[in-house]
């Protein structure tokens, strides 16, 4: 149901493949992300060595899995991409670990999510490139050590905080992403109206990058849904008028909000009287699961400055009351 969010669809799974930025060139916006890459990875070059493990940290749909492609591409490398609720079992990264060649990239997605047993092989393969894998059971198990060819990890993750530090301490480091500015939106749009054939006129490119909550993703799944409204209802041609129209349509508000980002606001302004709640408590509120409420709403809601994060819990700013079209109380954080 979430048209609009960064939950990935099969269909625009292979939209996002064609509108990858391929290169450290190619890629918009994060300016501070992409000179520090290009000096991690120039200085190894240089070196003639393989860079630092490489943690890149940011909301979903902030371009985390094209920079680690564009990582291996630049090197020169290949990547094996895995993710960390596929690593079930240390044996599952065992296998990976032990199939790379020197340079590889092992890009693992939602590293916060890598079980335990794994997580411990990990850190042993990070820092001294060898694995011990443990084979049988019991007083006869016996470990066996494996080299593992030099490699770079690049792991992505929505949420740093929920790394153990063991594991965080072994990136040598870590892009923290940020929300894109509009006028990024707007050259990520042209690029891919670019790609896919679309007219878009640039006052339209200003709206839909506007409602694209700082996020590359959605401003290109949003360009599709526009697209649609201008070929069914229009004539191709994407206009301010048909990206308004298109944008009501599909429930997107002026600012961005969606629909589950709307029925969080609601339920902190008018469930709990704008707070403090703690984010479970709003996610049981709106049927969500607390992680997509904390990984996805919060941030763009804390960004676009309608929810504070207090000690106490989070609270519903001036800001929200008057997006809910509601008088916010005297005491209202502004
Ligand atoms: P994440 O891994 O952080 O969820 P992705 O790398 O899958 O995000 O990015 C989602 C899509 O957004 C990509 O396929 C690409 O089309 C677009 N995108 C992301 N970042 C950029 C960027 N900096 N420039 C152009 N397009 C981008």
């Amino acid at each position: 149901d979430r048209t609009v969010n960064a939950g990935r669809l099969a269909a625009d799974g292979e939209l996002d493949a064609n509108l990858r930025p391929r290169s450290l060139a190619d890629f918009i916006g994060q300016a501070k992300v992409r000179e520090q890459l290009e000096l991690v990875l120039r200085g190894a070059q240089g070196r003639g060595g393989t860079p630092d493990h490489i943690l890149l940290s940011g909301p979903p749909g902030l371009g985390k899995t094209s920079l680690a492609m564009i990582i291996a591409s630049e090197l020169g490398s290949a990547i094996r991409v895995t993710s960390g609720p596929a690593l079930e079992r240390a044996g599952d990264l065992a296998a990976m670990l032990s199939n790379l060649i020197e340079g590889d990239v092992l890009f693992i997605d939602e590293i916060h999510r890598i079980a335990r047993p794994a997580e411990e092989m990990l850190y042993l393969a990070m820092e001294d490139f060898r694995v011990d894998v443990v084979v049988g059971k019991g007083p006869g198990a016996t470990s066996i050590p494996l080299d593992v060819a030099p490699f770079t990890l690049v792991g992505a993750t929505t949420r740093s905080g929920a790394l153990t530090s063991p594991l965080r301490d072994r990136f040598g480091f870590t892009a923290h992403m940020e929300f894109y500015e509009t006028d990024e939106l707007v050259a990520v749009l042209a690029r891919s109206a670019r790609i896919l054939g679309i007219a878009l006129d640039d006052d339209a490119a200003v709206e839909v990058a506007g409602r694209s909550r700082g996020t590359p993703r959605i401003a290109n799944r949003l360009l599709r849904r526009v697209r649609d409204y201008a070929e069914v209802r229009g004539t191709g041609e994407v206009t301010l008028p048909i990206a308004r129209a298109a944008l009501t349509v599909y429930d997107v508000d002026g600012r961005g909000l969606d629909r589950l980002d709307r029925a969080v606001l609601s339920a902190l302004v008018q469930g709990f009287g704008g707070g403090p709640v703690g984010v479970s408590t709003l996610a049981v509120a709106v049927g969500e699961e607390p992680a997509t409420v904390e990984e996805v709403c919060e941030p763009f809601l804390v960004r676009a400055g309608l929810i504070a994060r207090t000690p106490r819990g989070r609270v519903a700013t001036a800001a929200a009351w008057h997006h809910l079209g509601l008088v916010p109380p005297a005491d209202a954080l502004s």
